[in-house]
C-alpha cells in the first residue's frame, strides 16, 4: 500500500533513502509530500524565506529517472539521492535568493553556490528552499530576522532558537527531513535543543565555509540539522571534506587515521559501555532551569547504568567564555560586514538631500539595511578593535580563548567526550528577551566554548520539561567528530527505549498547538 503524505514525512532520512533505493517510493512523491506539508503549515511556522518547488521537483524527477533506467549511473547514485533538504539562508545558492535574514541582501542572488550546496547538488538531494534566521546569524531566537520570526512547532507562541531557528523548525515540523545550519556560537545546537531535533557543529575546518556568509570567520562552521543522530551523521558525510577554496579547511591527512571517519557508523554503535564522559562543572547549576537539569541528570544516570564512566571535569576559564565571545565575534563581524557598503551587494540607499558622497551613501544604506542587533555588534566590534582599546578588549579575549582551549585539552585527558545541557532553558515565549540583549546572549553559555576552541559538538534530545524539548550536548576533541555521534547515538537509543518512541514523534500535531 502506498504511504500517505503524513507517513512519508515522518520517516527518518535513512528510512526515506532506503525506500527510494528499493523503489518503494519515488523522490517526486517524497519531495511533493514535503512541499505539501510546507504549504499546509509554513504560514504558521514561517521556517522558510523561499520555497523552490520547481527546482526541487526537477532534481527529484532526475533521480527517479536515473533509478528507473538502472545500470551504472543508478548504482553510483549517492545514498541520500532523492532525499530533500532545506538550507539556511546564510548559505549562498545559485538560482535561489540569499538574504542572510537581512534587508541588506533583499532580492540578492548569489552568482555561485557554496561548496556545501555544490555537494548537496552532486548528491542529487532536492533543495526545498532557504530557511529563516536571525539577521546575519546574530541571535538566539530568530526574532532578529528582518522577515519576521519563525515559530517553534512544539508551541507556536515560543521561539525556535537561533540563529538557525528556520532550519530546526522546518525539520521538527516535518517540512524537511534534513537541513543545513551554521554555528558560530551555538546556532545549530541551541535551535536543535529547543525544537527537539539533532544538530552538529563540526570541527572547525571539517566542512568548507566557502559560500557561508561570514559572521565571525574564526568561529563559523556549517553543519547538519536532522531528527536523528544517524541522519545528522549521514548529512555530515555529504558535506565534510577538504576544499581548496577555504584556507582553513582540514585535509584528510590531518585526521587521526589519515581519513575522515564514517560518522554514520559511529552513530550506529549505540552503546555507552566503556565511554568516559566528563561532566563540565561550570556548565550546570545557576542559571539553568530545574527541568533542564532534571533531564540532564536523568541522562547521566542512564548513561552510567548503560556502562559509561561519568567523571567531573573542571574548566575554570569557561566562566569568561561568554565575555570573550562577545568581543571576538563582534570584532570579526565588524570587519566582515564592512563589505555591505551600498556599492558591491544588495541594497543601496541614496540620501535625498545633501552632497552625494560615498560615505553618505554608505551611511544611509547601513542605517536602512541593518537591524538593531547587527548595528549593536558592529559598533561593539569596531570599538573593541580601535587603537588604545585593542589590548584591553580584543587582546584579553584572545588570551581567554587560549585558556579555554587549555581547559578542554586537560578535560579530554580525563574523558573521551564531555557533556552538558545544550541550552540553560527550554524555548521561551516570543518577544520575552528581545529587548534584553544580555539575557539573549546567555542562551549560548554552554555552546560558545566549543566554537572558541574549534572542537565538534552535537545537541541531541534529552526528553521534555513542561512539554518542551530539552537538549543534551556532547563535545569531543577536534577531528574526533565521530565520538560525538557515538555518544549521542547511545543516549538517543537509551531515551527511545525509555519513552518507547523517539522524542520527535511526541510533537503535538500542529492543529492541536495552542496559539
Ligand atoms: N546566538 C549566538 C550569537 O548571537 C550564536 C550565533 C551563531 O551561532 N550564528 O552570536
Amino acid at each position: 500500500m502506498a504511504l500517505t503524505t503524513d507517513a512519508l514525512i515522518r520517516l527518518t532520512a535513512a528510512e526515506m533513502a532506503a525506500k527510494l533505493r528499493t523503489g518503494e517510493i519515488t523522490s517526486v512523491e517524497l519531495t511533493q509530500a514535503h512541499l505539501d506539508r510546507i504549504a499546509a503549515v509554513d504560514d504558521t511556522i514561517h521556517a522558510f524565506l523561499h520555497v523552490a518547488a520547481d527546482e526541487a521537483l526537477e532534481t527529484a524527477a532526475s533521480v527517479d529517472a536515473l533509478r528507473a533506467a538502472g545500470g551504472a549511473e543508478a548504482e553510483s547514485l549517492h545514498p541520500l539521492a532523492g532525499v530533500p533538504i532545506a538550507i539556511k539562508d546564510l548559505i549562498v545558492t545559485k538560482g535561489q535568493p540569499t538574504t542572510a535574514g537581512s534587508k541588506m541582501l533583499k532580492g540578492w542572488m548569489s552568482p555561485y553556490d557554496a561548496t556545501v550546496v555544490e555537494k548537496v547538488r552532486a548528491a542529487r538531494m532536492p533543495i526545498l528552499g532557504k530557511t529563516n534566521l536571525d539577521e546575519f546569524a546574530m541571535g538566539s531566537s530568530t526574532e532578529h530576522s528582518a522577515y519576521g520570526p519563525t515559530r517553534n512547532p512544539w508551541d507556536i507562541t515560543r521561539i525556535p532558537g537561533g540563529s538557525g531557528g528556520g532550519s530546526a523548525a522546518a525539520v521538527a515540523a516535518f517540512e524537511a527531513p534534513l537541513a543545513l545550519g551554521t554555528d558560530t556560537g551555538g546556532s545549530i545546537r541551541q535551535p536543535g535543543a529547543v525544537t527537539g531535533t539533532v544538530g552538529t557543529k563540526p570541527t572547525y575546518g571539517g566542512v568548507s565555509r566557502y559560500g557561508a556568509i561570514a559572521m565571525a570567520s574564526s568561529l563559523d562552521q556549517i553543519g547538519p540539522v536532522a531528527r536523528t543522530v544517524e541522519d545528522a551523521a549521514l548529512l555530515h558525510e555529504v558535506i565534510a571534506g577538504y576544499d581548496k577554496k577555504d584556507s582553513t579547511s582540514l585535509s584528510e591527512t590531518e585526521y587521526p587515521e589519515g581519513k575522515i571517519p564514517t560518522f554514520s557508523s559511529a552513530a550506529s554503535t549505540k552503546t555507552a559501555a566503556g565511554l568516559r564522559i566528563g561532566v563540565i562543572k561550570q556548565l550546570q547549576g545557576e542559571g539553568y532551569q530545574s527541568g533542564v537539569l532534571a533531564r540532564f541528570h536523568e541522562a547521566l544516570d542512564q548513561l552510567r547504568q548503560a556502562g559509561a564512566e561519568i567523571v567531573e571535569v573542571d574548566c575554570p576559564s569557561f566562566d569568561y567564555a561568554l565575555g570573550a565571545y562577545y568581543l571576538i565575534m563582534p570584532s570579526e563581524a565588524s570587519s566582515n560586514l564592512a563589505r555591505y557598503d551600498g556599492v558591491r551587494y544588495g541594497t543601496r540607499v541614496v540620501p535625498e538631500e545633501g552632497p552625494l558622497t560615498i560615505e553618505r551613501v554608505m551611511g544611509a544604506t547601513r542605517a536602512a539595511g541593518f537591524g538593531e542587533e547587527v548595528k549593536r555588534r558592529i559598533i561593539l566590534g569596531t570599538y573593541a578593535l580601535s587603537a588604545g582599546y585593542y589590548d584591553a578588549y580584543y587582546g584579553s579575549a584572545q588570551k581567554i580563548r587560549t585558556l579555554i582551549q587549555q581547559d578542554f585539552d586537560a578535560a579530554f585527558e580525563q574523558a573521551d567526550v564531555l557533556i552538558s545541557p545544550t541550552s540553560p532553558t527550554v524555548a521561551f515565549p516570543l518577544w520575552e528577551k528581545l529587548d534584553d540583549p544580555l539575557a539573549m546572549y546567555l542562551n549560548d553559555i554552554a555552546t560558545i566554548p566549543a566554537n572558541l576552541a574549534g572542537i565538534p559538538g552535537i545537541s541531541v534530545p534529552g526528553g521534555l520539561s513542561e512539554g518542551l524539548p530539552v537538549g543534551i550536548q556532547f563535545l569531543a576533541p577536534a577531528k574526533e567528530d565521530a565520538r560525538v555521534y557515538h555518544a549521542a547515538g547511545a543516549l538517543e537509543q537509551l531515551l527511545n527505549d525509555t519513552y518507547d518512541a523517539p522524542l520527535w514523534a511526541q510533537i503535538p500535531a500542529l492543529e492541536e498547538v495552542t496559539r
